[in-house]
């Protein structure tokens, strides 16, 4: 499973990307080389932020590990304070495939992508894809409800239907087209503007499976499931 994300392997030389202390490497006290790892890393900041004295491959690194920091840190926070997130989470229990925390790895990606899900590796967070906490927190429950339908539905990802279907269900009940704040303020009724938003995000999705080869039949295959798969919210049956 760890080989699964290259990036994982480069997590244990975060620390490499920092100047080495010479100081002390020289024999120096303790408090010296503290300082001049302090110094040396106030430089790296600097030359960050004015983009001087670090090469292209430098400064993409220190770039990955900023998102990636942000990523872990919210990925704990919403695993411990999201309804959502937990609401999920607990049902993947119920079903009998839990999420453990090394299924859901935080690595770059390309920019058009903000998570995957994959059945053999589990679910992959776009360190660099999110805009926001809130949109890490949607894309962590539409990538849970791709694993829950996996778990129980026995979905066959290569069937442009069977994808359609799970993809309808992540948008609509992730929160991508806002259903989680409409529940929050009491409104069930899923308007006509959340059933397009809902079925244009499944295509766009369906349109990046390697077996669909056109917009024309991501458009199909969705709108042949649409309004049984959108009916089926399971498992958030149980909010109502
Ligand atoms: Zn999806």
């Amino acid at each position: 499973m760890a080989a699964s994300h290259p990036s994982e392997s480069s997590l244990p030389s975060e620390a490499s990307a920092e100047a080495p202390t010479r100081a002390s490497e020289a024999g120096t006290s303790e408090k010296e080389a503290k300082e001049q790892k302090a110094f040396d890393r106030w430089r790296k900041t600097l030359s960050l932020i004015t983009g001087l004295g670090l090469s292209p491959e430098e400064f993409q690194a220190e770039i990955e590990k900023a998102d990636r920091k942000t990523c872990e840190l919210y990925k704990e926070q919403l695993i411990k304070t999201s309804p959502g997130v937990r609401f999920m989470m607990n049902n993947l229990v119920k079903a009998g495939c839990p999420l453990t925390k090394n299924m859901l790895d935080c690595g770059p990606c390309d920019s058009t992508k903000s998570g995957g899900f994959s059945p053999d590796h589990g679910i992959l967070l776009c360190q660099n894809g999110f805009f926001s906490k809130k949109h890490q927190e949607h894309t962590m429950i539409h990538e849970m409800i791709h694993m829950y339908d996996h778990c129980v539905f026995n979905v066959e990802w290569d069937n442009l239907r069977h994808h359609a279907c799970s993809e309808v269900r992540a948008a609509a009940l992730s929160g991508d087209c806002n259903w989680s704040r409409e529940v929050r303020r009491g409104f069930y009724t899923f308007t006509k503007q959340h059933q397009e938003c809902v079925k244009r995000r499944a295509t766009l999705s369906v349109q990046a499976n390697p077996n669909c080869t056109s917009r024309a039949a991501a458009e199909k295959a969705v709108n042949a499931v649409f309004d049984s798969c959108y009916n089926d919210t399971r498992p958030f049956d149980e909010f109502y």
